[in-house]
């Protein structure tokens, strides 16, 4: 195993310890109560998977794409919330990493890895999700400082977070073009949480509105020039993805691992022919978490090794979507095969077929992934 080899494994293994540890025992009484679990916080920020994605210089573990997915499928075989914690916060990391000039990554990306400090992506509006070019929030510059006012929604960490990567648009007649990034901090005049979701799956996560009202923010808390906002977006997306896909494969593995300990202790192995179908079952619902780990963590490397020529984009479309639909159907199957007992909430399994749900959803639907994989595919 090589050096780069050797530090995944460490941190798949450390991702595991505290899955299975500290984790899995809050996991049904986190979805119960739909409560931010800022125990789970100061786990995760001590053992660096809060600042996984940012580099040394900056207080951070620089860890690859491919050790980010093993921590999301780890942590999402016991509680797909906490794994989107894990990944919420290179999503709003990233762009900093990304674009940042000098003085802001020194700033913000050490805060979040030193302070521990937790940071939120704010994109989607009530009138455009994902066609996200269409975005309204605006940012009108004005001396020293851009003026931001709109609203965002569904916006994963919300309340609780203490920095707000902000996209608005500076130039509305330009769309994407017009696209550019803010770092605005909790507190700052005018900036305000709004409704907090009561939401089906994924309860654990803080989802809300996030409110900007004339909030003066300097010229030095722009992420990058004017107009690169989208760029900035899309970068990060792209990297996120492949996670969100590994987050997928974990939870269909926790509740497929789940269905295999049910049915050891009930002698399954035994009885072949009276349990053929389910056998046959248990075949497709293994192979098929095995084919979305491996579009998972194929598009995983091809971020990390910078592959030329291939469209790294698709390849993390593909994974999202394939992954996210095949944890909707192992979920599903894992409540089905449980029967009545599946419904219930004495198994696990009912809460991974609501966090599967939210999973084809965020981070750009499962259609509009489909729409970027049919794009390339037809491009010249
Ligand atoms: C739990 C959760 C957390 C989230 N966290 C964040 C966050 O942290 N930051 C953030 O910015 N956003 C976040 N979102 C928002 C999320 O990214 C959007 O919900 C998503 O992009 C879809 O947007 P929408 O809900 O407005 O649906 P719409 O864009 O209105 O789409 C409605 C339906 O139409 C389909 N559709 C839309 N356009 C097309 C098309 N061109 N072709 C085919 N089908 C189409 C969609 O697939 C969908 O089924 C979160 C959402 C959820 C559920």
């Amino acid at each position: 195993m090589d050096e780069i080899e050797q530090k995944r494994e460490e941190w798949r293994k450390k991702a595991q310890e505290v899955g299975k540890n500290v984790v899995a025992p809050r996991a049904s009484e986190i979805d119960a109560k739909g409560e931010f679990s800022w125990d789970i916080v100061e786990v995760f920020a001590k053992e660096g998977f809060l600042s996984l994605l940012i580099p040394k210089e900056y207080g951070g573990r620089d860890g690859d794409i491919t050790s980010f997915c093993l921590i999301a499928e780890e942590i999402a075989k016991y509680c797909a919330s906490s794994a989107l914690l894990v990944i919420v916060q290179a999503v709003g990391t990233m762009p900093i990493a990304l674009g940042g000039t000098e003085e802001l990554k020194k700033n913000y990306l050490t805060k979040i890895s030193r302070e521990g400090k937790l940071v939120c992506f704010c994109l989607t509006e009530p009138e455009t999700g994902s066609d996200a070019a269409s975005i309204r929030t605006k940012a009108v510059r004005k001396d020293g400082h851009y003026l931001l006012n709109g609203t965002k929604v569904f916006i994963t960490n919300g309340g609780v977070a203490d920095f707000y990567t902000v996209f608005a648009t500076t130039n509305p007649g330009k769309k994407m073009e017009g696209i550019t990034g803010f770092v605005v901090e909790k507190g700052a005049p005018g900036l305000s949480v709004g409704k907090t979701e009561n939401k089906m799956g994924i309860r654990g996560s803080n989802t809300t509105e996030v409110i900007l009202n004339e909030v003066e923010v300097p010229v030095s808390q722009r992420v990058g020039d004017e107009g690169v906002g989208w760029w900035l977006m899309m970068r990060t997306l792209n990297r996120s993805r492949p996670a969100i896909a590994a987050q997928a494969v974990g939870l269909a593995q926790g509740a497929l691992d789940y269905v295999i300990q049910y049915g050891r202790e009930r002698d399954w192995a035994k009885k072949r022919d009276e349990m053929c179908g389910i056998h046959f079952q248990l075949a497709d619902m293994a192979v098929e978490i095995e084919a979305a780990r491996a579009l998972a963590y194929k598009s995983a490397r091809m971020m990390d090794e910078k592959v030329k020529g291939t469209p790294v984009q698709m390849f993390s479309a593909m994974a999202k979507y394939f992954a996210s639909d095949v944890a909707m159907k192992v979920t599903t199957n894992a409540v089905q095969i449980l029967q009545w007992e599946g419904l219930t909430k004495s198994h696990p399994v009912e809460r991974m077929m609501r966090d599967a749900k939210v999973i084809q959803i965020f981070e750009g639907t499962n259609q509009i992934q489909r729409k970027v994989v049919a794009h390339t595919l037809l491009k010249e």
